[in-house]
């Protein structure tokens, strides 16, 4: 998920010529001073922080700004903010303009449906989490033929638009469902569209590009820093790999398994720090390159939860015994490992001469897991003790 943050999914909109303020970037008080002072910028104007996180109007990260002091002080302010666990090293500029009414809308996937989906609501300027189903009209589109007459007019009409802010609704969707589908997101959120005279504009952007589509968005490649540097080479070596904030790591196949056994580790107790999908991988080689990515991450302890069916029981086994041995005695873990299904036998087997005991019992192997981390923890304190 690429979640982009305000300015550049504004400059998105810009391109599909959805009305919006100009905007300027800024990245510190005197930048923003100066942008007012070149008239760049008009007054009065709002200061918003460039964060990922939403509610910043209500957390004091959008401040209004009538002459360059207050302009310096509120930059300065926001420049200075930790806003949500993230700190604030940009902010947008826009004349401030005067809002009749603030609406809401999106475009997004609609997993159930399996269809984009169109949400409007009269209810802008707070999060769409907090409004009550009834005052949020969802409309199914059609993916091919995209946004029909009559959608836009119901949208329209609950949104109680007229007139000519009506008559601007309309080709705002058309070019909202452009930039939807053209940058390939999995959201375009405008929340608020402002009712503004006889139009509507949008205040607010917030565009999330679809993971399985970066690669054709080589100019969002900076904007990806939300991973860690060993999740990075992950990446690169297409390994599915997320780093938590415990110590347990997780080596399973497939989605569903994998979370079903941070699940249960969890019900026992334990915190996962790592866990690495190894998918449909029939490469003990593969297996291997995971398993030392894993072992650099340092977990405290190692819960193996393979169900064989592509990826068979004797490869992982084969391709973890073959790392194991390549890593150094200060880097070892205890590994508790439960593997089920296709080679199971002979997968136990290559595991049991290398000295490990495969749990068939799924609530069993967790426990052995989250005892074993502890036991390891204890040791270590005693040790520094
Ligand atoms: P969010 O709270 O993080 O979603 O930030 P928004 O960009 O949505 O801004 C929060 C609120 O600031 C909006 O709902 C508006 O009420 C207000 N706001 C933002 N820009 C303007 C503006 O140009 N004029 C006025 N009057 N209010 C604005
Ligand atoms: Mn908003």
């Amino acid at each position: 998920m690429v979640k982009l943050a305000e300015w550049r999914g504004k400059e998105i909109f810009r391109k599909y010529g959805i009305a919006l303020p100009e905007g300027h970037v800024a990245r510190s008080a005197e930048e923003a001073t100066s942008l007012v002072s070149q008239g760049k910028v008009p007054l009065p104007c709002v200061i918003k922080a460039q964060v990922l996180a939403g509610g910043r109007g209500k957390g004091g990260a959008v401040r209004f700004a009538s002459n360059a002091e207050e302009v310096r002080a509120a930059a300065a302010a926001i420049l200075g903010l930790e806003f949500k666990g993230e700190k604030v090293k940009e902010i947008l500029l826009e004349g401030k303009v005067a809002i009749d009414r603030e609406l809401y809308v999106s475009l997004t996937l609609d997993r159930t449906l399996r269809l984009p989906i169109l949400l409007t609501s009269a209810k802008g300027g707070v999060e769409i989490e907090s409004v009550p189903d009834e005052q949020i009209l969802r409309q199914p589109i059609h993916p091919f033929a995209g946004l029909a007459q009559y959608e836009k007019r119901r949208a329209a009409a609950f949104l109680g638009l007229t007139g000519g802010p009506a008559k601007s609704l309309g080709p705002l969707l058309d070019s909202l469902w452009a930039a939807f589908n053209g940058e390939d997101a999995e959201l375009v959120e405008i929340n608020p569209l402002a009712v503004v005279g006889d139009r509507v504009i949008a205040l607010d952007a917030k565009v999330v590009i679809e993971d399985d589509a970066t690669f054709r968005h080589p100019e969002y490649a900076e904007v990806r820093d939300d991973r860690t540097p060993l999740e990075e080479v992950a990446r690169e070596k297409e390994i599915a790999f997320v780093q938590l904030d415990g110590n347990i790591g997780v080596i399973a196949n497939g989605a569903g398994l994998t979370m079903a056994t941070l699940d249960v580790l969890m019900q026992f107790g334990g915190r996962p720090g790592v866990f690495l999908d190894l998918g449909g991988t029939d490469d003990p080689a593969k297996v291997a390159e995971a398993f030392l990515l894993m072992a650099k991450a340092k977990p405290t302890a190692v819960f193996l939860n393979i169900f064989g069916g592509v990826t068979r029981c004797d490869t992982v086994a084969k391709g973890l015994v073959n790392a194991m041995e390549k890593l150094p005695a200060q880097d070892r873990f205890p590994l508790v490992a439960r593997i089920r299904g296709n080679n199971e036998n002979e997968g136990v087997e290559i595991l049991r001469a290398a000295g490990i005991t495969s749990i068939p019992d799924l609530k069993a192997s967790a426990e052995a897991t989250v005892r074993a981390a502890a036991a390891r923890a204890a040791a270590a304190q005693g040790r520094t003790a």
